[in-house]
């Protein structure tokens, strides 16, 4: 183990104390709504739900409400792999709280969140591998956007192991030892000091006593919610991770306000996933809005799609460094924009103007004819448009 910046971890847990602080603790305070530190769980009455909560501090209290708003989130899920719970590994959690920097670590999960710890970590100086069981990282993205993040942690010296299970693991004194099994039946052992599982996270719902008050859960122990956000028994709402909505903190909160509509008010709201955005932030990061060039065909579009090599766009040329790429899916028939994709400095940003590009249903003509300032990734978006129309023919690419 190599000393860790301690100053790197208490400088995180002061940002999120205080981002915590000023976005939802004193908010509360401020509007006067009552915070209970403790476990809550349902138990049900003649006159129908109540919540029983553990209080931190010791005792139980029992609550009453007309309506009950179920927001417990989710947790860490680990694939049943044999030997993992004896090895004991870390979490995408755990893992912000090491003290010490591992001089190695594998990765077992190549999607969002185990690709910015991957890359954390190897940017640290740990010795980093990443096992991926789908054959490409970031594997619902773009083809074009695995191999620009790809080529990115090649460059940084991490190891991909794509096309890859991890089948068991074990301890070898101070060493995790994973046992791997590749797509064409190779087998294989990686060793490091660390093993990092970052295959996803489940809704949390097992302790809360659901079923005593009619809330149904799905497979994945989700809350099952109509359109509107109201479980099976009409006097209970779900809110975030718990109902196995995409996991994003902009759902949450949306589906916050609308619960909260809804339920106090009977406003009738209900949740609509169009254009939702999503940004995974290694760097540079990866981020889209709308459909993949492969989803626009399955949906029945005669899809048309371009790629735009960021060694085109000005901004990252100034920036000396051109790693990415924007993509762009449109209906080939109306010329309506579909999808847009970046792995870039700034992809996120990127995503955003996406989203206003998409619900404003334009063109590509449309795109490629507004304002762009010079010198922004933003730009890329407006140059990307404008390949549909001009001769580039060696930057288009179609899944068709
Ligand atoms: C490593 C990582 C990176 C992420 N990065 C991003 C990102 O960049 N952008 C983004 O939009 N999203 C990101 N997310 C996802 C985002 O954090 C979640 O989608 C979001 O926090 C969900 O909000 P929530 O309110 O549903 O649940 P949570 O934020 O998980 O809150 C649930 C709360 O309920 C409490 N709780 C649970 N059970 C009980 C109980 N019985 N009684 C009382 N309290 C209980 C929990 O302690 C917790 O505080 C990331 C997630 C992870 C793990």
């Amino acid at each position: 183990m190599i000393a860790w910046p301690l100053k790197l971890i208490a400088g995180k847990d002061a940002l999120v104390t205080a981002m915590r602080a000023g976005k939802y603790v004193d908010l509360a305070a401020g509007y006067g709504w009552q915070i209970l530190a403790g476990t809550a769980r349902f138990a049900a009455t003649g006159d129908g739900p109540v919540l029983d909560v553990d209080l931190g501090a010791g005792g139980t209290t029992r609550l009453h409400a007309e309506h009950y708003l179920v927001a417990t989130g989710s947790a860490p899920w680990a694939p049943p792999i044999a030997g993992l719970d004896e090895t004991g590994y870390l979490t995408s959690t755990t893992a912000m709280d090491l003290d010490a920097l591992p001089a190695s670590m594998i990765v077992v999960g190549g999607n969002a969140v185990g690709l910015e710890q991957a890359q954390l970590f190897a940017r640290l100086g740990t010795r980093v591998s990443v096992v991926e069981a789908m054959d490409r990282l970031a594997p619902f993205e773009e083809p074009e956007a695995s191999a620009a993040i790809e080529a990115v942690f090649a460059d940084e010296g991490i190891a991909v192991h794509t096309a890859t299970q991890a089948t068991a693991t074990r301890r070898d004194g101070a060493q995790v030892v994973v046992s791997t099994r590749a797509g064409d039946g190779h087998d294989a052992e990686l060793r490091a000091d660390r093993l990092l599982v970052a295959t996803g996270r489940r809704p949390v719902t097992a302790a809360l006593n659901l079923d005593a008050v009619g809330v149904k859960t799905g497979p994945r122990g989700e809350i099952v919610v109509d359109n509107q956000l109201r479980t099976d028994n009409p006097r209970i709402w779900a809110a975030g991770d718990v109902t196995g909505a995409p996991q994003f903190v902009y759902v949450a909160a949306a589906h916050g306000g609308i619960v909260a509509g809804n339920a106090l008010h009977d406003a009738g709201r209900t949740v609509d996933y169009t254009n939702l955005p999503r940004v995974t932030f290694t760097s540079p990061a990866i981020a889209s809005v709308g459909l993949t060039d492969a989803q626009a065909l399955t949906a029945g579009y005669r899809c048309d799609c371009r790629v735009l090599p960021l060694d085109y766009v000005p901004r990252a040329v100034v920036n000396r460094d051109t790693r990415g790429m924007v993509k762009l899916v449109a209906d080939a028939d109306t010329g309506r924009l579909l999808g847009v994709h970046a792995v870039a400095d700034a992809a996120g940003e990127l995503a955003a103007a996406g989203v206003y590009v998409l619900s404003a249903g334009m063109t590509v003509e449309q795109l490629a004819g507004l304002w762009s300032p010079y010198l922004t990734m933003a730009e890329a978006l407006k140059l990307a448009a404008q390949t549909f129309t001009r001769d580039v023919s060696k930057l288009s690419c179609c899944a068709a």
